[in-house]
């Protein structure tokens, strides 16, 4: 008798969920797939796909408004948060939501602490439970820690610690990459394969096609709210998966720089300091050159400078020492205006705030900065039938996915709002761009669209200052990189003399110093 083969338990199935959100928007259609359990499984498919809706309905933030959902088999209708934990489902935080003053085993047990007689918290219990976690999970914390002295890679950590404290069967994880070093990355993939191994079940967004190769049992792709393909990994070839995630072919990523000789440079700057109103200083003694036709990157764990210096670069913040130059003429400490007439263009990191007017139209964003430009403005009007076929041009060149100029900026999904400030950006050739986190959030298409653009403004002869806590960007862009550590520049080298590994034992501080303070050591 052949014995028969029992079917793998489902751990999450959906079937036929709709999500339509109150304002019309319909951000899942007929989606239905299954993760096994003890399965790890990656959704992927771009910006505005509908991949963080269907996490928030399984942990009870947002409820389908037709289909079902399954948990382990059982048929849940989660109203809240409390519901999903309660079903063995937990969310690892994106944005870690950790109480910086508190130990490692405080914040695990916040909100599910063992109790003494009389309702004190009962710290011994506490630390216990929380080595007994650690010792189980085999994620590596020190329970009597402070989390605001661990760094970023621990407090994640601390995070799934936490999930798994509350008895989480099935753990959800949206972009949980998006802020780690490659070694840190490295040890959440082990983890989350222990986790796997010893039955556990986890979802988990990605953008990148490595992370689903190296992770995942398992992928299904969503575009525009519903599921273009879903299969196990070992049925995929390569090319298939990323045929699969951005519906074709990715082109091959731009060509390096091509010159020998290294012309004069274009950018210096030196001895950039900022010091905090209260007090901390930000950023120390920061240099570098940066040649026309060269992409200079700067790597660094985000929170340790980067933010700073784009602000000095664009005129948004004054150094309180040094200054950056731009064919001889200082440019840091002008206003914004002033230093964009000089040359100087930025796209800045965080694109909602800084970068774009949401309710305003794609014309109007576009014509943000162009104002007192010939020929879409005459004496400082506007010709609008001009300006709307230059915005259409922008939006076919750059295949922004819009209605058309009018329709408002906030309606674009990241990677096409990403687009549309970048083209605004570039469109005057600018001598000098400083790019902060170009692509961060944004779809592998559009990510591999922008670096095309970049890679196309170098090749005119600008001088490009690349700022991406994204080492696979750094390193397919960069013609030299330099890492920020603590506010200044602890390590220099020539792309393609630098690995992922060593750039991020920099970027933890771990790297011996090489920066001697030569900018031109390793043009
Ligand atoms: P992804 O995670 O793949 O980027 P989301 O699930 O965040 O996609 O969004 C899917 C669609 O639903 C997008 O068009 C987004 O603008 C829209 N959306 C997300 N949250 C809301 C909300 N609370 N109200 C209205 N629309 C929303």
């Amino acid at each position: 008798m052949t014995p028969a083969i029992a079917p793998p338990l489902l751990a999450i199935a959906l079937e036929d969920v709709e999500k339509r959100y109150p304002n019309g928007t319909l951000a899942n259609s007929g989606v239905s797939f299954t993760v096994a359990a003890g399965e790890i499984h990656a959704l992927v498919g771009e910006n505005g796909a509908g991949k963080s809706t269907v996490m928030k309905m399984l942990y009870g933030l947002e409820r389908p408004t037709a289909g079902i959902l399954r948990i382990h088999g059982r048929p849940v209708d989660f109203r809240h948060p409390g519901d999903a934990i309660a079903a063995g489902v937990g969310l690892v935080a994106q944005h870690l939501n950790l109480v910086p003053s508190l130990t490692v085993a405080e914040n695990v047990v916040l909100g599910h602490e063992p109790r003494r007689a009389g309702g004190r918290l009962d710290r011994a219990a506490a630390a216990a439970r929380v080595r007994a976690l650690v010792e189980q999970s085999g994620l590596a914390v020190d329970p009597a820690a402070t989390v605001a002295s661990l760094p970023v890679g621990v407090r994640q950590r601390v995070e799934i610690l936490k999930v798994l404290h509350r008895g989480a069967r099935t753990l959800l994880l949206d972009e949980p990459t998006a802020v780690l070093t490659p070694p840190e990355t490295a040890t959440l993939f082990a983890t989350l394969r222990q986790l796997a191994a010893a039955g556990r079940t986890i979802l988990v967004i990605t953008h990148k096609l490595d992370e689903v190769k190296a992770l995942a049992g398992g992928v299904t792709v969503l575009c525009q709210g519903r599921v273009t393909g879903s299969a196990r990994m070992a049925e995929l070839d390569e090319g298939a998966l990323s045929h699969l995630m951005v519906g074709g072919d990715l082109p091959p990523p731009p060509p390096r720089r091509t010159a020998r000789t290294r012309p004069a440079p274009r950018v210096v700057a030196r001895g950039l300091g900022y010091v905090d109103d209260d007090g901390a200083i930000r950023l120390r003694d920061v240099g570098f050159d940066v040649a026309p036709g060269e992409i200079l990157g700067i790597a660094g764990v985000e929170g340790n400078g980067q933010d700073v210096l784009a602000r000095l670069l664009s005129g948004a913040a004054i150094p309180g020492a040094g200054d950056a130059r731009l064919d001889g003429r200082v440019f840091t400490g002008l206003s914004p205006r002033a230093v964009r007439a000089q040359g100087v263009a930025v796209v800045t990191e965080d694109r909602l705030h800084d970068g774009a007017a949401p309710t305003l139209s794609i014309l109007d964003n576009l014509l943000a900065t162009r104002y007192a430009h010939p020929p879409l403005s005459q004496r400082g009007l506007i010709d609008r039938g001009t300006a709307r076929r230059w915005a259409q041009a922008v939006i076919d060149g750059f295949g922004v996915r819009a209605a058309g100029p009018h329709q408002p900026m906030g309606a674009l999904s990241g990677g096409n709002m990403q687009k549309l400030i970048l083209a605004r950006e570039i469109a005057d050739a600018p001598a000098f761009l400083v790019a902060s986190q170009p692509t961060r959030g944004v779809d592998i298409a559009a990510a591999s669209a922008l670096h095309s653009r970049l890679a196309a403004l170098r090749d005119q002869g600008a001088a490009i200052l690349l700022i991406s806590a994204d080492l696979d960007e750094l390193l397919a862009l960069s013609d030299r990189i330099a890492v920020l550590y603590r506010g200044r520049i602890v390590a220099r080298f020539a792309a393609g003399a630098v690995d992922a590994q060593t750039l991020g034992l920099h970027m933890t501080g771990l790297g011996p110093s090489v920066d001697g303070g030569d900018h031109d050591a390793v043009a």
